[in-house]
């Protein structure tokens, strides 16, 4: 990819990672939640080792799941950039 920056031309570019950080974080949340309701149907017990297990596994599936489609979106729907130079924000 050949960007440069439109305020000071700099080639010095990196993509915004907003999406990737709120993908991940709704994937995480999700997962514990996913855990705690899946948890829910084996009792108290089951909902205290869901949440546990979902918050751990979920959270870790859910973070990269989120963090693969927050890329996505980065760099093709979003194409939200910043100069490295200028701190200048800009898309494609
Ligand atoms: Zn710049």
């Amino acid at each position: 990819m050949n960007t440069t920056c439109p305020n000071c031309n700099s080639s010095n570019i990196s993509c915004s990672t907003t999406a990737r950080k709120t993908g991940a974080s709704i994937g995480a949340l999700g997962g514990a939640i996913y855990g705690y309701r899946l948890g829910s149907f084996f009792g108290p017990i089951g909902m205290f080792t869901g949440t546990f297990a979902g918050l751990i596994g979920g959270a870790i599936t859910g973070c990269q799941a989120g963090h693969a489609v927050g890329k996505g979106i980065d760099e093709h729907i979003l194409s939200d950039y910043q100069c490295n130079n200028c701190e200048q924000r800009f898309s494609i």
